[in-house]
């Protein structure tokens, strides 16, 4: 016997993570689910080289130096003689990975690449990839995706109100930028909405925006004077108690005009010429300062630690208004469709690397079975029914999510006629923007708030090496993704804010009526009994009860919805592309929610056994090659 020491002895072999185009059956199905093949063929070289690049070492240590090396403000916040001075400073490593992102076009894709309505199906897979290893570079790329697509249907024909010349040029200038590939060019925004009055009700704003235009258009002052982009005629005042994007270049953000108007929605650079500043070499003339913003603290945050989340005190601050005023609220739900989509795909990113990391650490990972007997935790019946049914919940909230986004992808681009068909219910015209309306909440409120005690299983599933920070092997750190994930719950509509939102959707008034028709022809598609009749049951719920007695039941039906439409669409991809551990999933997805399955299911689930749940894990199959030295 040799005893053990610093170096000798048992030392754990180290999990070797694999690209999750190969290793992710889920990311695998729903691609080749949603997407026509011919799209399908185009862009695999592309993701394949992507799914490689982020797993590199580059960009760990990019990400390892965006956590370490966290935001700050200068002086806190004041030059060496007090005055105050609001100069943030962000890590080199976070800089490096917002511009990988903007090179590989995380955004700018959907803007400049057509694949039709599947172009956001692309864009998203892609981005599903990129969450896990992007330090949370993707949250003001999220907003700036938003801020592009609100622009976009200002400058477009189809816009209500009609812009100025000079709205026209400032609103385009903004687009380029925010759409642009370039990292020396590209924008990203801040979506200012949540006050001390409540992220949750921004009717309570405090922010005032007041009709101030500059007396002549010779004296108006230039937001940029290379690209002689004036400032706006609004001049805003308040309090912002978030700001995520703190380094962005410009923002939308919302203000009251009226005390008898809602909120209306504005555009604002960040920073603004002023020709008056004198560099400390004493250069005048080019100096540019923040455009009446002065940055209070930042946020302590118990994650998404690399971000730039700050209070930020206005006053002043020149802007344009987008829209009519008051309403802002319209506005500004452009842009929430977009970014709830953006905090789902982080929440199923950062499961979708967990689980990578657990499978892949499952294989190398030897532990007793009592006698004496070791094994690998890949041949653990135990452990492989846990990560099995993980690996279930997973895959449907993927269905769920790129459902959601295959319907936002149709209200952007409709369908044309002599498109490739997928293999996924498609809704009539009429029905797509009250589908969306409805599934961009509900997916939100349910997704992002069932992920979070999955990513912490997979933290578990590495038994105490999950929970350490990992620094030192930065692809393993599923504690830093649990930390970032928890976020998704809250920011972009809490879950039971999204909860109440949905059922505002389904008993809307006007529009109430088509979004319920919407979920029908969705459900009744499957021609399943049992599902048709839970959603009987809800829709009549719904139909009869009243808004106010509904509201306390509003997570509980919107849930059972999400897990209704989930097996819906379970049952759209068994079809699609059978096979035993599919069948299996789906089956033990609608028992577990208490749902009649199919005899053939239910005993392909029941005779299943460890090679089942290894073929659901791993894939059906591939070879489990153990690296554990037993
Ligand atoms: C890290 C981080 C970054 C953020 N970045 C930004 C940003 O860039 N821009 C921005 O605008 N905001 C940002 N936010 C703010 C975020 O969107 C809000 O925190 C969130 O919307 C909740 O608002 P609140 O904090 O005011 O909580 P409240 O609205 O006060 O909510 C408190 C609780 O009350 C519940 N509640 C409130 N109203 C209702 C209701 N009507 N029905 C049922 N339950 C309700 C909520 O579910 C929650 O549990 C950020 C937050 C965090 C944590």
């Amino acid at each position: 016997m040799e005893p053990s020491s610093s170096n000798n002895g048992f030392i754990q072999q180290q999990p070797v993570i694999k690209n999750q185009l190969y290793d992710d059956v889920s990311f695998q199905r729903v691609a080749k689910l949603f997407l026509p093949s011919a799209i399908l063929d185009k862009i695999t070289p592309d993701v394949v080289q992507l799914g490689q690049e982020v797993l590199s070492q580059q960009v760990f240590d990019w990400v390892t130096d965006a956590e370490h090396n966290q935001p700050y403000l200068r002086g806190n916040g004041r030059d060496s003689f007090g005055k105050p001075k609001s100069e943030l400073v962000v890590g080199e490593g976070w800089r490096k990975l917002q511009d990988y992102g903007f090179e590989k076009g995380v955004v700018a894709l959907n803007y400049d690449t057509d694949h039709g309505p599947y172009t956001r199906l692309v864009q998203f897979l892609r981005c599903h990839l990129w969450e896990a290893s992007c330090a949370n570079t993707l949250c003001p790329a999220a907003m700036q995706d938003g801020a592009a697509r609100l622009l976009q249907r200002h400058l477009s024909s189809s816009a209500s109100k009609t812009l100025s010349p000079v709205e026209r040029n400032v609103f385009q200038n903004a687009y380029d930028h925010l759409t642009s590939r370039d990292p020396a060019k590209t924008w990203t925004s801040g979506q200012w909405m949540t006050e001390r009055t409540g992220g949750s009700d921004v009717s309570q704003t405090e922010t005032v925006a007041t009709y101030d235009p500059f007396p002549s258009s010779e004296s108006v002052p230039l937001a940029s004077q290379s690209e002689s982009i004036p400032l706006g005629p609004w001049s805003i005042s308040g309090f912002k108690w978030f700001s995520s994007a703190t380094d962005s270049n410009m923002t939308i953000l919302l203000a009251k005009t009226h005390p008898s108007k809602g909120v209306s929605a504005f555009f604002a650079p960040m920073r603004r010429h002023n020709p008056a500043l004198v560099s400390h070499t004493g250069e005048s003339g080019n100096g540019t300062e923040l455009n009446g913003i002065t940055i209070q603290r930042l946020k302590h945050k118990f994650g998404t630690q690399s971000l730039p989340t700050a209070e930020l005190e206005l006053k002043g601050m020149r802007g344009w208004l987008i829209g009519e005023e008051g309403k802002g609220i319209q506005e500004i739900s452009t842009i929430l469709n977009i970014t709830r989509v953006h905090t789902t795909v982080s929440s199923m990113g950062y499961l979708g690397r967990s689980l990578g990391i657990a499978r892949s650490f499952a294989l190398v990972r030897p532990v007793g079975m009592g006698k004496g007997k070791r094994i690998a935790l890949s041949s653990h019946p135990l452990h492989m029914r846990t990560l099995a049914n993980m690996t279930t919940d997973y895959h449907g909230m993927m269905l769920l999510t790129f459902y959601t986004i295959y319907t936002l992808g149709l209200d952007e681009r409709s369908l044309p006629s002599n498109s490739a068909a997928t293999k996924v219910p498609t809704p009539p015209e009429e029905l797509v923007q009250p589908l969306l309306r409805v599934l961009s909440s509900l997916h939100k409120s349910y997704v992002c708030e069932t992920t979070v005690p999955l990513v912490y299983g997979c933290m578990e599933a590495l038994g105490g090496v999950g929970y350490m920070q990992n620094v030192e092997s930065e692809h393993l750190n599923i504690s830093r993704l649990f930390r970032d994930c928890c976020v998704g719950a809250i920011w972009e509509g809490t879950t039971d804010v999204l909860a109440s939102d949905t059922l505002r959707a389904l008993k809307h008034p006007r529009s109430g009526e088509q979004s319920v028709r919407a979920l029908d022809w969705l459900i009744q598609s499957s021609k399943h009994a049992t599902l048709i009749k839970e959603w009987q049951g809800l829709k009549n719920r719904i139909e009869t009860g009243r808004q106010e007695e509904l509201l306390p039941e509003a997570r509980g039906l919107v849930f059972r919805i999400a897990e209704v439409v989930i097996s819906v669409l379970y049952l759209v991809d068994v079809n699609s592309n059978p096979g035993a551990e599919i069948e299996a999933m789906c089956a033990s997805f609608m028992e577990k929610k208490g749902f009649n399955v199919d005899e053939t299911m239910r005993k392909r689930l029941r005779e299943g056994g460890l090679k089942l749940d290894q073929a659901i894990v791993y894939g059906a199959g591939k070879e489990i090659t153990q690296g554990a030295k037993l």
